[in-house]
């Protein structure tokens, strides 16, 4: 899932200061479960705002607020509330407000969250951040642990020399990601693995603009 977390509202209220009236789009899934963009967050910033003496048109939490066509769909409902406002604010990740971007060409768009990373949720609004979306995964070989990732130094080949009992020497509280997959591979029967020199990484692979039709091929293939 999409990490976010809320930006700063005086920020915000410094990008939205010459609108008045708004139009709230938050997100069911990761914005939710992140607490950035549920109903509460949308209820909360509709109070914000109208404290503010702004007007709030109207509101809705989009099922998958980053696929397009989906959004735009849900939205139909909606036009009367969209049509009489002069801004959007767009309670979900970086890729959900560019939807709105590309459904409401001519109306200002403003975040209000800060999308941080890619990761999984380990207890009630806990995040840790699993995946770096290299573009050309390494976890086959690392017995499923990232070590882009989990590595501050996103070694291919660890651990490095500074690792200590365990630990990074980047993060001392941190558990060393080598030593996790070292642990992970011994589990699994897999140390002779770990004697293989990993090459080095193409990093290219994760250049951006990225895109991807996945119509063209079915399958892993
Ligand atoms: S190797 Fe790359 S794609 Fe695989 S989990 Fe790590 S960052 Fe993500
Ligand atoms: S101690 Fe381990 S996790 Fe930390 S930088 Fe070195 S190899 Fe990476």
């Amino acid at each position: 899932m999409i990490i976010t977390k809320k930006r700063d509202l005086e920020e915000l209220k410094e990008n939205i200061k010459n609108y008045n009236s708004f139009f709230l789009i938050g997100c069911s899934e990761c914005a939710t479960l992140c607490g950035t963009g549920g109903e509460p967050e949308l209820q909360a910033m509709k109070e914000t705002l109208e404290a503010e003496g702004k007007k709030v048109t109207g509101s809705f939490v989009a099922k998958t607020g980053c696929q397009v066509l989906g959004t735009k769909v849900e939205l139909k409902p909606f036009k009367d509330a969209l049509a009489g406002t002069d801004c959007i604010l767009v309670m979900s990740c970086g890729a959900g407000t560019q939807t709105a971007v590309e459904l409401f060409q001519d109306t200002a768009v403003y975040p209000t969250n800060d999308s941080l990373f890619l990761g999984n949720m380990t207890r009630m609004q806990m995040f840790d951040q699993r995946c770096s979306l290299c573009g050309k995964c390494v976890l086959d070989k690392t017995g499923g642990i990232c070590p882009v990732t989990a590595c501050p130094k996103g070694l291919l080949n660890g651990p490095c020399g500074g690792t200590n009992e365990g630990k990074c020497e980047v993060s001392p509280d941190m558990e060393c990601a080598w030593v996790r997959i070292y642990n992970r591979m011994k589990r699994i029967d897999q140390l002779e693995e770990m004697k293989k020199i990993a090459e080095p990484k193409d990093w290219s692979a994760g250049n951006t603009p990225m895109n991807l039709n996945a119509r063209e091929k079915k399958g892993g293939g």
